[in-house]
């Protein structure tokens, strides 16, 4: 088997707190909100404590934990967030997520809220990047029940939102499942926009087969199959 390309202990810390940082900024969390983990061995991570805003975090806030869900390192006395337990599902789940990024940004969190999955295939390097955003059934904050209804989309599909929640992304690193965490507000405010507009106006199927096409070349795995129109015929 492939050997996985874990960052040091260092360098985890360093993308957590500058992923945390970026959120911040662009107004992904409020108040303590979000979190973010890294995997540095096949068995360990680090993440975010829980009860501190992750736009001020520094090296010292951070736990380090087994994949069981064991605090293995910590100083300050921090706890991790109650929502790892979403982390390590994933984690769980495919051996090629090394980061998960969740937080609140605001129109995906609008589409949350709705219950509307983000699958319409509007944008070309979307359909080929992103794919399809399904929504987790709503759960409790915290809960098992969220930790898996979100896990179960990895690896099929590379992020996903949470009913009444916020959003999910994983990747393999810190920086690509931001990234991701990124595009998924970029196209639900694109998706927003264009309803506003009253013209939603998705690719045809032919196009999407097309961009599909490009995916391992892009070095994309999974993502599912956004929704198009059937070509119109030729008149
Ligand atoms: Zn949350």
């Amino acid at each position: 088997m492939e050997a996985r390309k874990y960052p040091t202990d260092e360098d985890a810390k360093r993308d957590i707190i500058e992923a945390g940082r970026r959120m911040y900024v662009r107004g992904f969390v409020a108040g303590n909100d979000g979190n973010i983990s890294a995997r540095v061995s096949d068995t360990e991570l680090w993440t975010t404590p829980s009860g501190v805003s992750k736009g001020f975090m520094t090296d010292d806030m951070l736990v380090k934990m087994d994949i069981s869900g064991n605090v293995l390192e910590v100083s300050g006395g921090r706890k991790p967030s109650s929502e790892i337990k979403m982390h390590l599902r994933v984690y769980g789940r495919s051996r090629d997520v090394l980061a998960v990024c969740h937080a609140h940004p605001p129109v995906a969190t609008t589409f949350a809220a709705a219950g509307i999955p983000l699958d319409s295939a509007l944008l070309q390097e979307a359909v080929v990047l992103l794919g399809v955003i399904p929504v987790a059934e709503y759960a409790p904050p915290g809960s098992e029940e969220l930790a898996e209804g979100a896990a179960r989309f990895c690896p099929g599909y590379n992020g996903a939102l949470l009913e009444h929640h916020g959003a999910v992304s994983w990747g393999g690193d810190v920086m690509g499942a931001l990234y991701r965490l990124e595009s998924i507000e970029y196209n639900a405010t694109v998706a927003m926009y264009s309803r506003l507009m009253g013209v939603e106006r998705p690719l045809s199927e032919r196009r999407i087969d097309e961009l599909l096409l490009l995916r391992p070349a892009w070095g994309v795995s999974g993502g599912g199959r956004p929704k198009g129109i059937r070509e119109e015929a030729p008149k």
